[in-house]
């Protein structure tokens, strides 16, 4: 029999894997442990200012952030558990949690990025003054680092590269099954009160994107099978208005509602069905963008957040963020990111080389906003894309410039887009 004080107990830390099903700091930690007590720490750093002068968090992603975490605690208390929340500094307010609980080891996802990884080790470090170990597994991506051909440090230089030395060669590990049963200490009912993000619906809005890993599934379920969208995707991708040009399954990837590995197990499905076509195989090859920018975080760090040699005036930041640039197709962009917290990726591209090379703002203020305003931001995603565009990255074609005017005779022919936002 199994005492009080011979207990294994372990803390769960959820950050962006916010899902049951798929995860494998969860699945371990029931593995190993007698009882779970699965967390969130809302950072108080996401509320504050940065040096850019923006949120790290604005309101678009904080209330789908409130709405993942209220899904998941009523996933956890399905299996007869529930989620902990707690707030402050998290190397602070992890280590009072896992002496409350008297917990032996943490799970958490694995960080890539400089600020989150250095968060890691002030957790690691406080957590071992305690005698409590941490476990870190990767939650991101779609092919786990120790599977490629080459350690993250030989990160092809280029995506093609990647791609090819990758694509038919690395197996994509299986998803982990959602657990049926979690063993818990009682966890009292969670109260979400802090997170005050409250936002106006804009009717013109992609999608209305609510955040959770239930609602992640039904717009998989839409855009694959209701709509059978995903069969038309390479040639619908470069749209800009509406819900089915489109997966949107960013805002959902980011928060982890959703895994990489889920989706590509449902496509997968999806080509037994219905026949796999080019459409079907360039989610996947986008997907495997999205690690690149995952894995090229991990090898170049820090370089993605130097200084470049551009200005950084705010008189010029302030035209682009307020959509008063007077380009009306980057206008149309920037309403549309300031009014509903997404933009197309052909609106991403064009609106950073605008800033990049046109008004020639250093690109971080652009990429800060990003992050403030998406509901999608991920750091890898969102700081890699825009190293990339602005030359910085690891891409040997340094100038990446898109001229705003051709781009919009291709894919805004008729004004439509530009048309909805600025009427
Ligand atoms: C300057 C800039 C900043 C960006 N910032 C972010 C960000 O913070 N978060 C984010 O998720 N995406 C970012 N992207 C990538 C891309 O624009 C979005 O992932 C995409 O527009 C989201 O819409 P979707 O889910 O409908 O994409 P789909 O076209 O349906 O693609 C499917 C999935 O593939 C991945 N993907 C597609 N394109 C890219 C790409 N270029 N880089 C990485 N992953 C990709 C995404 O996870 C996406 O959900 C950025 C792109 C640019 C140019």
């Amino acid at each position: 029999m199994t005492t009080l004080s011979e207990k294994k107990i372990a803390l769960v830390w959820f950050k962006t894997n916010l899902r049951l099903r798929d995860n494998e700091c969860l699945t371990r930690a029931l593995a190993e442990n007698d009882e779970v007590v699965p967390f969130y720490c809302l950072d108080d750093l996401l509320l504050q200012t940065t040096s850019y002068g923006f949120k790290k968090a604005g309101a678009f992603r904080l209330k789908f952030l409130k709405e993942s975490l209220q899904c998941l605690d009523q996933g956890l208390r399905t299996a007869g558990s529930g989620l902990v929340f707690i707030a402050g500094a998290p190397e602070k307010e992890i280590p009072e949690l896992a002496i409350t609980y008297g917990a032996q080891t943490l799970y958490a996802e694995k960080e890539v990025a400089p600020e989150e990884l250095s968060l890691q080790e002030k957790v690691i470090t406080g957590l071992s003054r305690l005698n409590c170990s941490v476990k870190t597994f990767e939650c991101r991506n779609l092919f786990h680092s120790s599977d490629l051909p080459f350690p993250t440090a030989q990160l092809p230089e280029i995506f093609t590269e990647f791609k090819r030395k990758t694509e038919d060669v690395v197996t994509v590990r299986p998803v982990f099954p959602k657990p049926v049963f979690i063993r818990s200490p009682s966890i009292k009912s969670l109260d979400l009160s802090i997170i005050e993000a409250e936002v106006e619906a804009d009717p013109r809005a992609v999608l209305v994107f609510k955040g959770g890993s239930d609602a992640a599934h039904e717009r998989l379920q839409n855009y694959f099978y209701q709509t059978k969208a995903l069969s038309n995707y390479k040639h619908t991708r470069n749209g800009l208005v509406g819900e089915s040009y489109s997966s949107k399954f960013s805002a959902w990837l980011a928060a982890g509602c959703i895994s990489a590995r889920e989706i590509y197990e449902e496509v997968k499905k999806y080509e037994i069905i219905f026949g796999g076509n080019e459409s079907t195989y360039w989610l996947i090859y986008e997907l495997l963008w999205r690690d690149y920018f995952g894995f090229c975080m991990e090898k170049n760090n820090l370089r993605y957040f130097r200084r470049s040699s551009l200005h950084s005036s705010t008189a010029v930041l302030d035209l682009w963020v307020e959509a008063r640039t007077g380009n009306t197709f980057i206008d149309a962009n920037m309403t549309e990111l300031k009014l509903t917290g997404f933009m197309s990726n052909r609106g991403r591209q064009n609106v950073a080389s605008y800033l990049c090379n046109d008004l020639k703002v250093d690109w971080r203020y652009g990429a800060a906003y990003f992050e403030q305003q998406l509901i999608d931001y991920d750091v890898c995603s969102n700081w890699g894309n825009w190293a990339y565009l602005a030359g910085i990255g690891n891409d040997p074609r340094s100038n990446r410039y898109f001229n705003t005017a051709k781009q919009a005779a291709a894919y805004d022919p008729e004004g439509t887009f530009q048309q909805l936002w600025l009427g």
